[in-house]
């Protein structure tokens, strides 16, 4: 071995002893005839000092440069009293270099990696991602990811689950997303899709009879990359057979609290579930963050004959919804603020943000401030009673389809939860269940919520007889208004399954064409089965506080799904081309 010692973890124990540590050069300082060098590693940083008495080791000292390699033996001794680094394990200590190597050279990083680094492009840092990884900050989050991964593998091990790989050549499985399509040589015109999820294949594992199955498994998902999301991305994906859906939820919050526990100190306590309905009713979210809490009212009821059209109208409608978010003590916010909001919550379609500002209730509609209340005035104090409405607060109103409000204000309640900086607690996670089956598209017809394959509450008429009302036995796992995880039983009836597709306008044939394999393996003897899946880029954001998930992830793509540092994708030759039998499109010349 090359190395006796991890630079940061020299400590006083090893006190006057020789050791050698290899790492990088991360600050050298020159103090009027001795050296200092800070050497890092994956373990951190240690000083160490060059004097001239060791004439070779001072030369290579300074001829050594930012990210040179160096491998130095020295004399552990303690810092002289007063210089000590309380920032650093190593910080009591410094090696007396006696004999220094240049291991590999290095020219000048594009960008610092000690505490110079501020202000780097994310684009410069993953052009040279080799290099950024060097920095602790990045070190310490795969170190951190790959604890997590760790403690999930043991927690799993030691309650029966096996680790099963599934294909990653394969067919479409439907979890609503765009394909990554791969083309076959051998079967010109055909493709393979890469997995969306594992989610057909660990089902099959449970009609083989593997009965718990994980699997730290890349999904592929084409998306339109606005928010936070990778083309690419990692789940802790799994399966288990005769159990319920309580049993499932038992099992996973069993391996979340731990890993909360021992991995960050947290205590978590039971979580919560909570019905999509009341999700839905009280937060506009069906992943609400219960850091905040603020709560959201139906008014509709109320709004039936008032003069104020942008009430009235979705008061009568169906599929309208009107909501109110009382604020309390925030009726002092200034105008610019609420033209703040307003424009916030026109991002998600709202056409305006009303509002009434509670002064004096006891002075009736005089002790109202809001552009609205004479419009509303027979109701206004009956809704300001319904919403628990005190002098000093505010009350802001969502009124539009329910689609629009609830984005509108469901989104409204977190903003200005972490505006007025109302968390009360830091960590608030909790399961979501009884989501609805379907969902209706714009153009009329059924989507599932979660997936096809998702079992309903109920029996197969039922389900037929009302699609729109029929709930499924899903759940989602929810932290600080994230969704971390979700999954659900499985249908594992034929019968259920055909009825399912069905109602979702899947035709016999089709279903035949893509699915032969699972409606075949529903034949022979399936168990009950469910599972579920973690993203864990997520969840390590999470855990971490990192800002993004690309900074949980060792190699990310950019927000166009490009790959700075390998510049995939890329183009391919043609004979590569002729051999998929594939001809490329000229691509269409951009107007000028
Ligand atoms: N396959 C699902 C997903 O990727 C998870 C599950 O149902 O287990 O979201």
């Amino acid at each position: 071995m090359m190395r006796t010692h991890y630079c940061g973890s020299v400590t006083e124990a090893l006190n006057e002893q020789t050791i050698t540590v290899c790492g990088w050069v991360h600050r050298r300082r020159d103090h009027g005839g001795v050296i200092f060098l800070d050497m890092r590693d994956r373990d951190g940083l240690l000083q160490v000092v060059i004097d001239p008495d060791t004439p070779e080791a001072f030369a290579t000292a300074d001829s050594a440069r930012s990210e040179y390699v160096l491998k130095i033996t020295g004399r552990v001794r303690n810092r002289y009293a007063g210089t000590e680094n309380k920032n650093m394990t190593s910080g009591n200590v410094e090696l007396l270099a006696k004999e220094i190597e240049i291991i590999a050279k290095s020219e000048t990083p594009p960008f610092p990696l000690n505490d110079d680094f501020t202000n780097v492009s994310e684009e410069l840092r993953l052009k040279y991602r080799f290099l950024d990884i060097r920095r602790p900050e990045m070190l310490d989050r795969l170190r951190f990811r790959s604890k997590v991964t760790t403690l999930i593998r043991n927690y799993l091990d030691e309650n029966g689950f096996l680790d099963v790989e599934t294909p990653i050549l394969t067919r479409a499985t439907p979890e609503g997303a765009r394909d990554y399509l791969v083309p076959s040589r051998v079967s010109n015109g055909e493709f393979y899709a890469l997995p969306q999820s594992p989610q057909l294949f660990k089902q099959l594992l449970m009609v083989g009879g593997i009965d718990r199955y994980y699997q730290i498994a890349k999904c592929f998902r084409d998306e339109d990359l606005r928010a936070d999301r990778q083309p690419e991305f990692t789940q802790i994906d799994i399966e288990t057979s005769f159990l319920d859906d309580n049993d499932i939820m038992d099992l996973m919050e069993g391996m979340t609290v731990k890993l909360f526990d021992e991995l960050m100190g947290i205590k978590f306590d039971k979580f919560e579930r909570m019905p999509y309905s009341v999700a839905m009713r009280d937060y506009a979210s069906d992943k609400p963050d219960l850091r905040i809490p603020l709560k959201l009212v139906d008014v509709a009821d109320l709004m039936q004959d008032v003069e104020f059209k942008v009430f009235a109208g979705p008061a009568k409608d169906p599929k309208g919804r009107i909501v109110a978010l009382r604020v309390p003590n925030a009726g002092s916010l200034p105008r610019s603020q609420i033209d703040e909001y307003t424009k916030f919550v026109g991002i998600y379609g709202a056409k305006g943000l009303a509002y009434i500002k509670v002064n004096e209730l006891e002075k009736g509609i005089e002790g109202l401030q809001s552009p609205i209340v004479k419009f509303i005035e027979p109701i206004v104090l009956e809704l300001l009673q319904r919403v628990g409405a005190e002098n000093g607060d505010i009350v802001f109103f969502g009124a539009d389809k329910a689609k629009i409000v609830n984005d509108a204000m469901g989104a409204l309640r977190v903003k200005i939860g972490h505006d007025l900086n109302l968390l009360t607690k830091e960590w608030a996670p909790l399961w979501v269940v009884d989501f609805p089956m379907f969902e209706e598209t714009d153009d009329g017809k059924w989507t599932s919520v979660h997936h096809p394959f998702t079992k309903p509450k109920g029996t197969v008429d039922e389900m037929k007889n009302s699609p729109e009302t029929a709930l499924s036995i899903a759940y989602d796992m929810v932290l600080n208004g994230t969704e971390i995880g979700g999954g659900s039983l499985r249908i594992n009836t034929l019968e259920m399954q055909k009825a399912v597709f069905e109602a979702l306008g899947i035709s016999e044939e089709e279903a035949e064409e893509k699915f032969s394999f699972l409606l075949n393996a529903l034949k022979y003897g399936a168990p009950p089965h469910g599972g579920l899946a973690f993203g864990l880029d997520r969840l390590i954001m999470l855990m971490t506080g990192a800002s993004s998930i690309r900074d949980v992830i060792a190699f990310p793509k950019t927000k166009t799904a490009e790959c700075p540092l390998t510049e995939a994708p890329a183009e391919v030759d043609s004979k590569q081309l002729r051999e998929l039998g594939i001809r490329v499109r000229e691509k269409e010349k951009k107007v000028e």
